[in-house]
């Protein structure tokens, strides 16, 4: 009886499909977004965003078939590239079974995608709460260190993006805050280890870990360890420059917030599920947070999703009571069956080891090699799929290509050299003075190559600022 039921509602609601997207050309796609779409500050161009029609792997086209090799990962999310048919199919036959459910209801897809991130989680993280995205993820962190301390302050570093909603973007160390301010009470920015522009004028690694702990725990010291819920960090810090901690750092925060039972929150949100060559940055180093926030990577984006690897002991926190907190779409089924397509996908192929060989033996050389050649090259640091180059007039005084935060026609040589990438087919990852190497982990060998070829043409842009 039941079949006969599904099937009469299936005959009821046949017929054309809403929308067939294939017959819409560029000027359509165009129109419409220009008069429809508000667009947030991540779009490249903001006056006339570019229309993408399709893409695949490592590539995407525009609407006039030209190809662009995408080093930007679409905001670094795509780890396992563009289209991954067992992701994309997986989307498929979840939705032929189960669309939507609430989240009060357990769940065969939620459950797996769980079981599998606790799997590749550090430690004795097992437990995850879904959220749709980075931001969410990081609110959550920050609610559950606070319910489970009880106590009321966040630390977290200048030179951060940890999202854009209202407590993320108290969190975010950057320009993007400026708009939001007065930010939320309770959050307090320290500065953490960045060598190249060391706020402790540090001359070696080992000192600017040293002093940046210092700083740390001065800054636990005045404001109180009784007051500081959590201490929250990219581990390798994202859009503020790839900024790769000196060994030792991570297990001194780690010590500290022991010391005084502060929640230790590792943004992982761009530097997780393989961006760094590891699950998880922090198995670079082998520290254990409490909490880890997560989005992006996990599956690529294709349907939003995000979250927090939670340990047994801020879990146990929480007793038989549910997380006070929730999200409509929170392990939504068509999310969660793409995070368990696109881990396992990961382990199928290797993307993992992949991705650290391609940074020891392909990015980081040929990165080198480029600032050999090229004196607007100021400093090349990254790990696995996750490098930038820092951009200088001068690499004696390390003067930016272009001042802090510049926009408009102050901008122009990283407009300049951006547009160089674009023309010969390369979309660049540009943020301040520094483009950012960061394509799908799964981008094949001879496909980077031919990027670095087309950065090493561009450059030569910067360098007539230089
Ligand atoms: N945290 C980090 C480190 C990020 O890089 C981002 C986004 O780029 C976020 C949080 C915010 O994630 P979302 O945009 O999914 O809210």
């Amino acid at each position: 009886d039941d079949d006969v039921m599904l099937g009469a509602w299936s005959e009821r609601h046949t017929g054309p499909m809403s929308a067939d997207f294939t017959s819409y050309d560029e000027a359509t796609v165009r129109k419409l977004d220009r008069q429809h779409v508000f667009h947030s500050w991540s779009a490249q161009d903001l006056i006339d965003p570019m229309p993408i029609a399709r893409a695949e792997g490592s590539h995407f086209w525009d609407y006039d078939g030209k190809r662009y090799l995408d080093f930007s990962s679409q905001l670094v999310n795509l780890n396992i590239g563009h289209q991954h048919p067992k992701v994309v199919k997986a989307i498929q036959e979840q939705a032929g079974r189960l669309a939507t459910v609430a989240p009060g209801f357990a769940n065969d897809a939620r459950g797996e995608a769980a079981r599998l991130i606790a799997e590749v989680a550090p430690g004795d993280l097992d437990t995850v709460f879904f959220t749709n995205g980075g931001a969410e993820a990081n609110e959550n962190a920050v609610r559950m260190a606070r319910l489970h301390t009880g106590r009321p302050k966040v630390l977290a570093a200048y030179r951060s993006y940890h999202g854009s909603t209202a407590g993320a973007i108290t969190l975010t160390g950057e320009p993007r805050r400026w708009p939001s301010e007065p930010a939320q009470p309770g959050v307090v920015h320290f500065w953490g280890p960045y060598l190249y522009r060391s706020a402790f004028h540090a001359e070696t690694e080992e000192q600017e870990c040293e002093r940046a702990l210092a700083h740390l725990r001065d800054m636990v010291t005045v404001e109180g360890p009784h007051t500081i819920a959590a201490i929250i960090l990219e581990p390798v810090v994202g859009t503020n420059g790839i900024l790769v901690p000196p060994d030792g750092y991570l297990q001194g925060v780690r010590d500290l917030c022991d010391e005084h039972g502060i929640v230790l929150i590792a943004d992982e949100v761009m530097s997780g599920f393989g961006r760094c060559g590891e699950w998880f940055a922090v198995d670079a180093w082998d520290v254990v947070p409490d909490l880890i926030t997560f989005a992006k990577g996990v599956n690529s984006g294709y349907v939003p999703l995000g979250g927090v690897i939670i340990s047994p002991a801020v879990r146990d926190s929480f007793g038989e009571r549910a997380y006070p907190g929730g999200l409509t779409y929170s392990g939504h089924p068509l999310a969660c069956a793409s995070a368990v397509a696109a881990i396992t996908a990961m382990r199928e192929e290797q993307v993992l080891e992949h991705a650290a060989a391609l940074g020891q033996d392909v990015i980081g050389p040929g990165l080198r090699e480029l600032a050999e050649k090229h004196p607007s090259i100021g400093e090349v640091r990254g790990l696995g799929a996750f490098w930038a180059i820092e951009l200088v007039r001068d690499r004696e005084t390390r003067e930016p290509l272009v001042p802090f935060n510049a926009g408009g026609a102050d901008a122009a040589p990283m407009t300049e050299f951006a547009a160089a990438c674009r023309e010969r087919g390369l979309w660049p990852f540009v943020h301040f003075n520094r483009t950012h190497v960061v394509p799908p982990c799964t981008t094949r060998e001879e496909e980077l190559r031919e990027g670095l070829a087309i950065l090493d043409e561009a450059l030569g842009v910067a360098d007539r600022y230089a």
